[in-house]
């Protein structure tokens, strides 16, 4: 396949890239670490971000370069969507007519593209931007390396989540040896978080819920005002939850602006989350997934914790 999207790309010169809204660290680094191996070819690459680069990645080479914008415009030859298993999720206009390459790691990734690269086997969806580069015979500068490690160091929940095994330390060490700093790549991620962050984590903690394996907490909006806090400051809080000696799943519910819940559900590898999710219409990793439903927070909980419940290792 790998082979298919470097033909595709051979034959075109202008390139947008793009990855999901609400970024997160594989979304960015593949994107950002993509754009520079197409430059690298000769190329001209674009990034463009639905919610631009959330704070914590904004240390990472390139970043400055991404355009944040809500449609895209340009004469592109082809769009290349990175961690993204629909056009729906990127929330960006302006890309439906065009020519679409999907590189992704999804478990949930339906084809949608005119040429798909889906391998649920890969890490992260950086490890296939690195076959890429290898591939192509594009060298791996320390800023591209930053970028992919970046992207694996957080999609792997530092190197913590199952199906971490020996080829994501391999690539790893790959991206250490062509420049990549370990130390400066964690702190960057895990050693800036916003004060505001920290205080919605306090008034998450203070809904913590169990119940058996399972665990869930929530954030209201009008905590979110409270706290001076921004979307991408939710980003992890579910860990917490999971954190919990002896709970298996946790969730986090988010309330949107339009009174929907947002929700992060997290799994320590007993119960594949992401069928859970797809039955919202959400989507994701076995460990790792997402899906928005209809409040108010009890009903929306409710309904989520009563599918939970199903699980095997929950009952
Ligand atoms: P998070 O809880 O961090 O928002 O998402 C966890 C994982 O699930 C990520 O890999 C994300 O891409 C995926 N995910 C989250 N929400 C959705 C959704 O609504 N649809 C799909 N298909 N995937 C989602």
């Amino acid at each position: 396949m790998v082979s298919e999207v470097l033909k595709k790309i051979g034959e075109r010169r202008r390139f947008v890239l793009t990855s999901h809204a609400r970024p997160d660290g594989d979304a960015v680094g593949s994107a950002l670490a993509c754009g520079q191996i197409l430059r690298m070819m000769g190329k001209e690459a674009e990034v463009v971000l639905r919610d631009g680069v959330p704070r914590i990645y904004q240390p990472l080479p390139f970043a400055d370069r991404v355009l944040k914008t809500d449609r895209v415009n340009g004469n592109y030859e082809a769009a290349i969507i990175l961690e993204c298993d629909s056009i729906q999720r990127t929330r960006l206009e302006g890309l439906e007519n065009r020519f679409l390459i999907s590189i992704d790691h999804h478990l949930s990734g339906r084809p949608f593209a005119d040429v798909n690269w889906i391998d649920a086997k890969a890490v992260a969806t950086a490890e296939l931007v690195y076959r890429l580069a290898r591939e192509a015979g594009v060298g791996i500068t320390a800023d591209i390396a930053t970028c992919l490690y970046t992207a694996v160091l957080t999609d792997t929940g530092s190197f913590m989540f199952a199906g971490t095994n020996e080829h994501t330390f391999s690539l790893a060490r790959e991206l250490v040896i062509a420049g990549a700093d370990p130390a400066r790549c964690a702190r960057n991620i895990y050693f800036a978080h916003s004060t505001a962050k920290m205080r919605l984590l306090g008034a998450a903690l203070s809904s913590l819920h169990r119940e058996g394996a399972l665990a869930w907490i929530w954030i209201t909006r009008e905590q979110m005002e409270r706290c001076e806090a921004k979307e991408e400051d939710c980003e992890g809080l579910v860990n917490y939850a999971l954190s919990i000696q002896d709970v298996e799943v946790a969730a986090f519910f988010r309330e949107l602006p339009d009174g929907r819940y947002r929700v992060s559900l997290r799994s320590k590898g007993g119960l594949n989350v992401a069928t859970v999710a797809e039955q919202f219409g959400g989507g994701g990793h076995e460990c790792a997934s997402g899906l928005s439903l209809d409040g108010p927070l009890s009903v929306a909980v409710a309904r989520v914790v009563a599918r939970l419940r199903l699980g095997p290792t929950v009952q």
